[in-house]
């Protein structure tokens, strides 16, 4: 209890202070119509454009170009920004009138993995928002927080800082990678110790701990940890696995969409639809060939980030897949809402000896590509054919190599935990999206 409120203080007045009056302010402005939410919108896009002129990348585009009457329109005219063109055009994006706090890295469901470069603003904005939606839910800061999330975390300063910034944070982090019956059991013990107050984490682990739950009839002790809220996030939600969940733990479930590079994008509120951040970002909807579809049709999402100065993202194709509604939600908070049509698909590797990963294990791979400049790896996706049968197609870069088939090779077998598995290379020029319009990294062919 001491140790509680100490945490509530220390979060309250201490770390990012500035937070508190920001929240107070999205919390008086969601009553507010959806007319006066979009006027807002666009005097942050106005802003947006005025400060990318001052980008390299940019100002060839918008030279001389008055941008408040019209911000939209001048919006539309601009390129579309791949994951690529942020790698390829580096200092090109940079705002240097903005200090660099960061460099993060992210590899999202594409494949592609990303460097990106944050200010403090972007840091202080997402604390605003992960506090502003969870207080939807009654969650406060200093909560007890159980996160279903993670890569495996190397080296002892890292687990260290890790361990913390839990304490800190009144969080407590589970591996979400292994789901085997042994491990899950063994996660569960914790878990009722650690007695949470919400769940934060990936839709696929939540669903495999609630099923897990529901098989050993655990239902009871998991209801009587009264959750003020489940979050599933960065994983598809799908709708039988909600109802598992809620069944299971007796409280809400909801999906937060965000990503590492804008934060959070939308989140669902309790009448279920998902409101977009129209404070800190625009999105808009295209189809393959980039042109803009109008409201309630789905296409690939781009997103206009108003908050990270130092390198803007506009008009960015994040990789996923969904649908701008036009209709406005029964809450009553005046923020549009949006559909994700399957963004995030993840399916699950298996392997001989019964584990079962969620495929965001890849990401660890992707994030070793990034830090790696001699890899020689552009892109990956990986089938699998059968238990011990992996075809990896690879985008190579100029120095490409036998060395870089071998790394890629140590690394998944390092990440599956098995040494005995039969991998294919097939080179391509170009991945190719799947149906769907999405560039998934993995793929399972085993039924
Ligand atoms: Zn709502």
């Amino acid at each position: 209890m001491f140790l509680s409120k100490l945490r509530s203080l220390f979060l309250n007045e201490i770390y990012r202070k500035s937070a508190n009056g920001s929240i107070k302010r999205l919390l008086k402005d969601q009553k507010h119509s959806p007319d006066e939410h979009r006027k807002w919108q666009m005097e942050s896009l106005s802003e947006t454009l005025v400060q990318a002129q001052k980008v390299p990348y940019y100002y060839k585009y918008l030279e001389g170009i008055e941008v408040y009457s019209y911000p939209e329109q001048i919006l539309r005219e601009l390129p579309i920004l791949e994951k690529r063109n942020v790698l390829e055009l580096g200092d090109q994006l940079i705002n240097h009138e903005f200090k660099v706090r960061g460099i993060g890295t992210t590899s999202g469901s594409t494949g592609i993995g990303l460097k990106f470069f944050y200010d403090d603003y972007m840091l202080n904005n997402s604390e605003v928002l992960t506090r502003y939606y969870r207080s939807w839910y009654n969650v406060g800061v200093g909560d007890r927080g159980l996160k279903i999330w993670g890569r495996p975390l190397r080296g002892i300063k890292n687990k260290l800082h890790s361990n913390i910034s839990n304490l800190l944070r009144g969080f407590k982090t589970i591996d979400p990678w292994n789901l085997t019956p042994e491990n899950i059991a063994k996660n569960w013990k914790e878990i009722i110790e650690f007695n949470p107050e919400y769940v934060y984490g990936y839709a696929t682990s939540i669903a495999a701990l609630s099923k897990w739950v529901k098989a050993n009839s655990l239902q009871e002790k998991a209801h009587k940890m009264s959750l003020k809220v489940i979050i599933s996030t960065a994983e598809t939600l799908f709708a039988s696995d909600k109802k598992v969940i809620k069944e299971v733990f007796g409280c809400p479930v909801v999906e937060e969409y965000g990503a590492a590079e804008v934060s959070i994008i939308a989140f669902e509120c309790p009448e279920g639809n998902l409101h977009i951040s129209t404070s800190s970002l625009y999105l808009e909807c295209v189809d393959d060939n980039g042109n803009l579809l109008p409201l309630d049709t789905p296409g690939h999402i781009l997103v206009t980030s108003f908050v990270n100065k130092v390198q803007p993202l506009i008009r960015y194709r994040i990789g996923d897949y969904g649908t701008l509604l036009s209709a406005h939600c029964a809450c009553g908070r005046g923020m549009p809402i949006m559909k994700l049509n399957g963004a995030k698909i993840i399916e699950m590797i298996k392997t001989e000896n019964g584990r079962i990963f969620s495929a965001e294990i890849l990401d660890y791979i992707n994030l070793a590509l990034l830090k790696d400049k001699n890899f020689g790896i552009k892109q990956f996706r990986v089938t699998q054919k059968t238990l011990k049968k992996f075809e990896i197609e690879v985008v190579p870069a100029s120095n490409y190599s036998s060395e870089s088939k071998s790394k890629f090779t140590n690394l998944f077998m390092e990440q599956i935990g098995d040494n005995n598995l039969s991998i294919i290379y097939i080179e391509k020029d170009k991945i190719q999206p799947m149906p769907n319009g999405k560039l998934l990294y993995f793929k399972s062919e085993i039924v």
